[in-house]
């Protein structure tokens, strides 16, 4: 007869083994959901009165808005190289989108990192990088930019096949197909990766005409001429001059000649074509007035633009809704981010690639029950660098020396007393796609340095507390001496800190 001890402990042991005692007993899942050229500006929690976003708001309400959140480089894929290393391009040898350039899937990632530490990973939607996944379980991928309409998959026999619906909600349902299918005694890592809401901004039919009865508020520097700023004057992105009537402002579609408007199935056609053959009626209406064309044209490109993000929040709000109704919301971590900023008519712009507030900037907000209070709010200077190590603080990872972010988990329990007062910029593309000249730069808490080289030498000042619309270039007028020397500092301790010799070489040369 087994003793009452022994009999316990055998209890004890089969409760240990339960899955329900080992599901409690996990480290958090965590998943990324990560878009694409999404503005602050258009984000509600932000403060955008352009409109509603009740997903994301969701997060930041249930968990922490980052105010002040930048990017490295604002660019597509080399944003992507950091958000799976933690570090800047010079370091992931991606530092542009160009045609020469390839991300090495062999070096150090966090889905290898957390994937050794016994968590199951995934990458579903939009990848964008030129080389397939490594190191991720389970992978399910839009081939380079992707198609909105009916778009095409990489699946991991590398065919890539068309499947049947709009691009944010087949992304959304292979997610959480994935999430049903997947090994249910492991920790998993999952990133969302959305086509939204990049360029051609084509939305859902759905959501045709969501914005039709709003005008937008031109933004303050909208009509902006560069003045005392020649890398902005020099710049191929407005919306005046760059933006193309077919595939931007879908006025005059071709349905057969353009590949992205020819996905357009026979079922969906019909609606897409009578909403497109009014606005181009509106075109008409209006071209011969420079003026007037020029308003509808940003008009016509913040209705698109937010009707994609729409498509967006709600495919959000639906996986929040799968986190409740499945009961992995109290142990998954979800953190919302883009891949960077974008000008919705700020300096005339579309685009992004300035280290201008719009494109350095990108949304982050992230919701880990009972680790980040409701409604926390954080001020401080966090980098897309600083993702990796907080997601591996998060799994309960050691963070490795090389990386160059920061964990944001001390800024969210309130314990950090020391924390980054400066940021580093480097873009480097040139001059393809929008001519804009490549920079590095600093930024404070309230100041901002730029040094553009390439085509040019030429330096940029702003105090940001007085010019928010950075129209005002400081830079050489008298009394910014003192600060400008600070700056200049600054930024040389940064490039060497970040051990981008590039841009040591370059300061030198500037006599630093
Ligand atoms: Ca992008």
């Amino acid at each position: 007869m087994m003793k009452v001890a022994s009999y316990l402990q055998y209890l004890f042991f089969l409760i240990l083994n339960t899955p329900l005692f080992l599901q409690a007993q996990k480290r958090p899942n965590i998943l990324v959901i990560f878009s694409d050229d999404h503005a602050q500006q258009a984000i509600s929690a932000y403060g955008s009165k352009l409109m509603q976003t009740p997903g994301i708001d969701r997060i930041a309400k249930e968990g922490a808005l980052f105010t002040n959140s930048f990017v490295t480089n604002s660019i597509c894929a080399p944003s992507r190289a950091v958000l799976l290393t933690g570090k800047y391009g010079h370091k992931t040898g991606l530092i542009d989108n160009g045609p020469n350039r390839s991300f090495d899937g062999s070096q150090q990632q966090v889905q290898k990192l957390l994937g050794a530490a016994g968590y199951q990973t995934a990458w579903i939607g939009k990848w964008h990088l030129q080389t397939l996944p490594v190191g991720f379980q389970y992978w399910h991928i839009l081939p380079g930019q992707g198609q909105y309409y009916n778009p095409a998959f990489i699946n991991m026999q590398n065919d890539t096949l068309r499947h049947e619906g709009y691009a944010t909600d087949v992304i959304t349902d292979f997610s959480l197909q994935w999430l049903d299918q997947r090994n249910k005694q492991q920790p998993f890592f999952m990133v969302i990766g959305h086509k939204a809401s990049h360029r051609e901004w084509i939305p859902d039919t759905k959501d045709l005409g969501e914005f039709d009865n709003v005008t937008f508020p031109l933004p303050p520097n909208f009509y902006d001429q560069y003045e005392g700023r020649r890398a902005a004057a020099e710049q191929d992105m407005t919306i005046d001059k760059t933006m193309r009537l077919k595939e931007d402002l879908k006025v005059h579609i071709d349905y057969e000649k353009n590949l992205m408007f020819r996905r357009i199935s026979a079922s969906q056609r019909p609606a897409f074509k009578a909403y497109y053959d009014k606005v181009t009626d509106e075109y008409e209406a209006i071209k011969n007035d420079p003026e007037k064309l020029l308003v509808w044209k940003y008009q016509r490109y913040m209705k698109d633009y937010l009707s994609t993000a729409r498509s967006m929040d709600r495919n959000i709000e639906k996986v929040l809704h799968y986190l409740d109704t499945s009961g992995l919301a109290s142990n998954t971590i979800v953190i919302y981010t883009s891949d960077q900023g974008f000008y919705l008519g700020e300096h005339g712009w579309f685009d992004k690639r300035f280290m201008y507030e719009e494109s350095l900037r990108t949304p982050l907000v992230m919701r880990y029950p009972n680790q980040i209070k409701p409604g926390t709010v954080v001020d401080d200077m966090v980098v897309n660098i600083d993702l990796t190590p907080t997601i591996l603080q998060m799994a309960g990872c050691d963070i490795p020396t090389d990386i160059q972010g920061a964990g944001m988990m001390p800024l969210l329990t309130k314990q950090q007393a020391e924390w980054r007062k400066a940021m580093y910029y480097h873009y480097y593309e040139y001059p393809q796609d929008h001519r804009v000249a490549p920079h590095i730069g600093v930024r404070t808490q309230r100041h901002k340095l730029i040094l553009f080289y390439g085509p040019f030498v030429s330096w940029e000042l702003y105090d940001l507390s007085r010019d928010a619309t950075e129209v005002n270039n400081l830079y050489g007028k008298p009394g910014y001496e003192k600060m400008t020397a600070m700056l200049k500092q600054q930024l040389k301790q940064l490039a060497a800190q970040y051990e981008d010799t590039m841009a040591i070489d370059l300061l030198k040369k500037e006599g630093l």
